[in-house]
């Protein structure tokens, strides 16, 4: 939710350029979902519009300079300049659009000459850049000496990733308050074979308008990407459907599955897998689990179509057996059932993600640490290697995301897995981290 105070002193990013050169689209490509929240203020030009967008975490307020279109070509530059300058006044940055088909016009060089001495921050965005015509006009764009120009297609939603990063690298810093509220969002993918319900799933999470503010699939490698918004922040969703389409070309289609998801992993914090819990789980399901695992994300199991289950107990055992038994390095993995279909109980699903994304960032105490170990020793001492005892002497944690230990001892590396297992397990109940992979690492000394 926006409190209006606060929205009140959002970074605020003013889109400015000629008429027809795509500000307006541009403007709704950024704002996407949040249009619902443009409101047309009172005592502003009829035809300007303001909107909250939300850009690679950072709210920012967006305005759209628009209203020239009666402007005759003689007067076009001074009208430009009369609607601009309100605008620009009170922008942090200024996104300067022009039009890669039409070519730079007189105008857009006059335009640019005085936006220059205007001292505000400016990015040059050549609009209606798809194809090779406007690929060329783009870099026409450099004559207008406002730096590199950015080359995108508000109406294919092409380059909008990359220019909404750049968009965030020019924000001003906020003060430390501020900063504080510019969460990065939690990055999240949703997988799981064909027909468990995936899109059906983020349309559930988005509401019915679906928002892609990534590039279409194929264009670059990064993020094709929806965002969402809870009580805690954004949350970028990696939108999986976007990737099978490209591995398709790549890979043919029996592999589609399996790279598409790996490719999705690498990119998220928290993975969600989802199950068609009528069908329950099967061999395929546990493999995108273990490649869960080996890639370290954190993963919350999905069982979906919960409408159709008609015993819902046994089933729920039934799947968290067989995960019990297969998937040891993942106990304890969250599990919430839903139906993103009617939307039953699709509410549970972020909240859980969140929980996730918490134990996977956990960070334990050297001393809670090194008292637990300690303990730990003492019920199961570490077994004779060759006739020896091993020595281990104390554990700490070296990173989180996911939680990474390392034991330091006497001829360590020659700890069997068994007790490896051991002190996993401890680590994973004593300290609370369920469903997330834990690396523990042993290091000799002589
Ligand atoms: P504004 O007057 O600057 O606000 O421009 P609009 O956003 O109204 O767009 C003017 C026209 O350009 C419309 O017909 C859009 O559909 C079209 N347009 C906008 N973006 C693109 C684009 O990326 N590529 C192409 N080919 N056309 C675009
Ligand atoms: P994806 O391939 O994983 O993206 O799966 P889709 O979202 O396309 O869904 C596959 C099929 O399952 C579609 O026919 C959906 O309508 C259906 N489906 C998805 N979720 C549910 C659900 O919760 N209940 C029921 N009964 N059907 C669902």
């Amino acid at each position: 939710m926006v409190d209006k105070n606060k929205a009140g002193q959002l970074p605020v990013v003013a889109v400015v350029g000629r008429p027809n050169v795509g500000k307006s689209t541009l403007f709704n490509r950024l704002i996407g979902r949040r249009r619902a929240i443009v409101s047309d203020e009172p005592g502003v030009t009829r035809d300007r519009k303001e909107g909250e967008a939300l850009l690679r975490g950072h709210r920012v307020r967006l305005i759209d300079t628009a209203g020239l279109e009666e402007a005759a070509p003689e007067t076009l530059f001074g009208r430009m300049r009369a609607s601009s300058e309100q605008g620009i006044a009170q922008a942090d940055l200024v996104l300067f659009c022009v039009d890669a088909r039409s070519g730079i016009a007189p105008a857009d060089a006059h335009f640019a000459n005085w936006l220059r001495r205007q001292n505000r921050p400016v990015l040059l965005v050549a609009n209606k850049a798809e194809g090779r015509a406007g690929v060329q006009g783009a870099y026409d764009a450099y004559s207008l000496g406002l730096g590199t120009p950015l080359a995108v297609s508000a109406e294919h939603g092409e380059g909008m990733a990359d220019l909404m990063s750049v968009i965030a690298e020019h924000l001003p810093k906020h003060d430390t308050v501020e900063e504080e509220e510019a969460v990065k969002p939690l990055r999240m993918a949703i997988i799981g074979r064909p027909n468990a319900g995936k899109s059906t799933l983020l349309n559930a999470l988005l509401g019915e308008e679906r928002m892609i503010t990534g590039p279409e699939a194929g264009l670059t490698r990064d993020a094709v990407s929806a965002w969402l918004e809870d009580e805690n922040g954004p949350i970028e969703v990696v939108d999986t459907a976007g990737m099978r389409k490209r591995a398709r070309v790549k890979a043919g289609l029996e592999s589609v599955s399996v790279s598409a998801s790996i490719e999705a992993m690498k990119m998220a914090e928290v993975v969600v897998l989802v199950l068609d819990a009528d069908r329950g789980i099967d061999e395929q399901d546990l493999q995108i689990a273990r490649l869960i695992e080996r890639e370290g994300r954190a993963c919350v199991l999905a069982l979906n179509k919960w409408d159709m289950v008609t015993d819902r107990q046994a089933t729920r055992r039934a799947i968290s057996d067989r995960i019990e038994i297969s998937l040891a390095q993942m106990r304890g993995i969250p599990v919430v059932t839903f139906s993103a279909l009617t939307g039953e109980g699709v509410r549970r699903l972020l909240p859980t993600v969140r929980r996730a994304s918490e134990v996977w960032n956990a960070r334990v105490g050297t001393s809670d640490l090194n008292r637990w170990f300690e303990d730990a020793l003492e019920k199961h001492q570490p077994p004779l290697v060759d006739g020896r005892r091993l020595k281990l002497r104390y554990i700490t944690q070296v990173k989180s995301r996911p939680p990474t230990f390392v034991v330091f001892g006497t001829r360590a590396e020659q700890v069997p897995d068994s007790y490896k297992r051991y002190l996993v397990n401890g680590l994973r109940e004593t300290f609370h981290l369920p469903g997330t992979p834990i690396r523990l690492q042993l290091r000799g000394s002589r």
